[in-house]
């Protein structure tokens, strides 16, 4: 369940359903091995090798609104960074292997996410022929 409550959070939902409502079909946390990495993207649109993370504000350190815990603030420190650092080699790993990478903080507008991932996806389509 908790595993559920980390991947279904709300302004990830509301970006899929904009995208479904668009036409648009996807995988949700779908894994994708990339230089030996096994990444879990929130949204994977496989054949046209589209990953999009929506990354939550706190655990991802958003920089508007990642706050440090009072108390164990080093420790805390350094989980953030280490969850940072794990995004970039997520997103270097996709990109080296043809993947464009999406990401969005969950303080978004869902709205302004799911148009841009569609205009990617009409782009990558229309490169595509
Ligand atoms: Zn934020």
């Amino acid at each position: 369940m908790k595993a559920n409550r980390s991947r279904d959070t709300h302004p990830e939902l509301a970006v899929r359903r904009l995208l479904h409502r668009e036409g648009h079909r996807y995988r949700v946390s779908h894994p994708v091995i990339a230089a030996g990495r096994r990444i879990r993207p929130d949204i994977t649109f496989s054949a046209m090798r589209i990953a999009v993370f929506i990354d939550g504000c706190y655990w991802h350190g958003c920089p508007v609104h990642g706050t440090l815990p009072r108390s164990n603030a080093a420790y805390w420190s350094e989980k953030f960074a280490r969850n940072r650092s794990r995004d970039e080699r997520d997103s270097s790993a996709l990109e080296a292997e043809g993947w464009t990478v999406l990401r969005y903080w969950e303080h978004e507008p869902p709205g302004a996410a799911a148009a841009a991932i569609c205009a990617r996806i009409e782009a990558v389509r229309a490169q595509n022929g």
